[in-house]
């Protein structure tokens, strides 16, 4: 084993002053158990309007262990991730969220898979504790994401796990802006592998992912990995021709060998407004996509980040030297 070792454990914060004294006590915990070091903690404050980002502050006082930056807005968890690799420093990193649904108590046995040679070490979910309608929604989401996309993205698996250096690396080299941080990680390639982890239900606080923006994660994960959608409208839009051709033979057979004048009223009014639900239907997805090009072509950055706190003075990104500034700005606008 490498004595050298250096492990950072990245982790986005949106309001979750609550749980992060305990978060703290066995994140910490855990860090010492590990071999090598020195290791780090780096926390994102992504944009909370609670105390988490003073409670950070502290805990950066007491402990040279870990480090605290802060976005200057809400950017959203995939964003804060985002944000995180771009700041550690370690050989390898942990990416986990703040709520304890992830237990820190699995990081050495990923530590232990990365020592074995492997580059990427992911979780995954044996037993979820959430309510089954949501449950059942992360069942049908996983397979069709995997039926549907063209890396093998692993089922039911999180963006709890360990990357090294490599991979953290190529991650940070992809621009993109709707970032699906499992999807691009198993993109990567090299050696990967899964242990199984229990959910924990949130140690308290709410859940920061309303349906609806679950429901952008999803979308972000299937368009950014599939244009099996737009091959579908082809596909549709072929047999529609091929069952109209049908019909005209079936129709013309119907006026001159049996001699009978066309009806079906009714048949034509399912069938128009059939097809025009179809058209529509697939002019938004290829929307979907056309709105995602747009996004990338403004090439804005994924976050901002605008105080830091702790040992940030080796850091390759010079810029965040400026953003040390002694006070937080008093009134942040809450964005839209
Ligand atoms: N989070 C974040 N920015 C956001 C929403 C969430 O940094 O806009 C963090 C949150 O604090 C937590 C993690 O991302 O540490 C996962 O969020 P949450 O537990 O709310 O999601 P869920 O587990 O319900 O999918
Ligand atoms: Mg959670």
């Amino acid at each position: 084993m490498n004595p050298a070792f250096r492990l950072s454990i990245a982790i986005p914060m949106h309001n979750e002053e609550s749980v992060l004294p305990e978060l703290l006590r066995r994140t910490r915990a855990v860090l010492d158990q590990i071999p090598g070091g020195p290791h780090e903690i780096l926390f994102v404050d992504d944009g909370s309007s609670d105390r988490t980002f003073e409670l950070l502050e502290d805990a950066v006082r007491q402990d040279p262990r870990i480090r605290a930056i802060s976005l200057s807005r809400n950017f959203g968890h995939q964003a804060a991730l985002t944000a995180a690799l771009d700041h550690l420093t370690g050989d390898a990193a942990v990416v986990m969220d703040g709520d304890l649904q992830d237990t820190p108590e699995a990081i050495p046995q990923f530590v232990e898979r990365y020592h074995q040679g492997f580059d990427v070490v992911y979780a995954q979910r044996i037993r979820r504790k959430e309510p089954w309608p949501l449950r059942f929604c992360y069942f049908v989401f996983y397979r069709m994401m995997a039926a549907l996309s063209d890396v093998r993205l692993p089922l039911d698996s999180g963006d709890f796990g360990l990357m090294s250096r490599r991979v953290i690396d190529q991650v940070r080299r992809m621009p993109e802006h709707h970032r699906y941080l499992r999807g691009l990680r198993s993109w990567v390639g090299f050696r990967q592998t899964g242990i199984p982890v229990e959910r924990e239900e949130r140690h308290s606080g709410k859940s920061k992912y309303s349906l609806f923006r679950l429901l952008k994660l999803a979308t972000d994960g299937i368009f950014a990995f599939s244009i099996v959608p737009i091959r579908a409208a082809a596909l549709l839009g072929a047999a529609a021709i091929g069952v109209s051709m049908l019909y005209v033979l079936y129709a013309l057979y119907y006026r001159f060998v049996l001699n009978r004048s066309p009806q079906g009223f009714t048949a034509l009014i399912a069938a128009i407004t059939f097809l025009s639900g179809v058209l529509l239907f697939f002019l938004g997805v290829i929307g979907e996509y056309v709105g995602r090009i747009y996004e990338e072509t403004k090439g804005r950055p994924n976050y901002i980040v605008e105080r830091v706190a702790g040992a940030f003075g080796n850091e390759k990104n010079e810029s965040l030297a400026e953003m040390r500034r002694p006070q937080r700005s008093p009134e942040r606008e809450p964005f839209r």
